[in-house]
Formats: structure tokens, sequence, C-alpha cells
């Protein structure tokens, strides 16, 4: 049987002096968000923050409930919250990161299946990539210039 290989374009800084200006803000911005995270059964605040194409950074961190199922990620409360309040305006980028219980991740952390499915709708709704940059407590920072570089065979209506 033949095989495939898929690729993903990933870079990395050690630090956040190697971001441009603008993704350091919004890695601020993203870690000031995981702050009033409402996380009392996991303990691990994520926050988002997100810039527009018209400069309005919009933030969103996770918020959990007693019933498990209906707790809803930073990262998808931030870009549910930007497309209900600039329905025609894209995304250019997202800063996620988080502060944990435990302290001291140094792996950046990733969006979920679910989120990474949500953010690639709204590349393909507004014809834009949008750029990831991840953090976890510290460490290194991941940018990915879209996220069909981390959602490999992925699901769009060109199958509907
Ligand atoms: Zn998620």
């Amino acid at each position: 049987m033949k095989k495939i290989t898929l690729q993903s374009e990933i870079e990395v800084a050690q630090t956040v002096a190697e971001l441009s200006g603008m993704d350091a803000q919004l890695l601020a911005r993203a870690k000031e968000a995981a702050k009033g995270a409402y996380a009392p059964y996991s303990n691990f605040k994520v926050g988002a923050a997100l810039l527009m194409k018209n400069g309005v950074v919009v933030i969103g961190n996770n918020q959990e409930n007693a019933a498990y199922p209906v707790t809803m990620c930073g990262e998808r409360n931030a870009v549910f919250s930007a497309a209900a309040q600039y329905p025609n305006t894209p995304i250019e980028a997202i800063a996620i990161t988080i502060i944990s219980a435990k302290g001291g991740i140094d792996r950046p952390i990733p969006p979920c299946g679910s989120c990474r499915q949500v953010i690639y709708e709204n590349e393909i709704r507004h014809q834009c990539d949008i750029r990831l940059i991840l953090q976890g407590d510290i460490g290194k920072i991941y940018v990915i210039q879209s996220v069909k570089d981390i959602l490999p065979l992925l699901f769009d209506a060109s199958y509907l």
C-alpha cells in the first residue's frame, strides 16, 4: 500500500524576546486573561487573546461547570465572542497560554481538536489564515501560521 506523509511547520521561540512586538503583547494579554478563568475543577486556567484585522483585541478564558460537558475552552470563547461582536472582521492571530495549578508546564499548550475545528471554520469564513502563538506556564513558544498546520485531514464544507 502507498503511504502519504503529512507535514506541519512550527516556529519555535525560546523566549518572548524572539517574538514580534505584537505577538509578545498578545501573549501577555492572554496570560492576563487566564487570571480571570473560572476553573475550580481542573485548576487549569487557560487564557486566549486574539487580534482582529481592525486592531481590536478580544480575550477569552475557560469557563468550567459542575456539569463538566458544558465547560467551554478559553480560545473558543474568544473566537465566538469576536465573531459575535465583529461578524465581518477576520481574525489575524490568537495567543493561548495557561496558569496551571502545578505550575512550571514548559510545553506550549495546543488548542483541543474542537477548538482547532472552530478556528479553521473562521479561517474559511474570512479567507484569512490565523496565526497561533502558544505557550505553557513558562518556556518556549510555538508560532504557527495557520491552524491547518496542526489539523491534518481537516473536515470542511467542501465535503457537504
Ligand atoms: Zn478547546
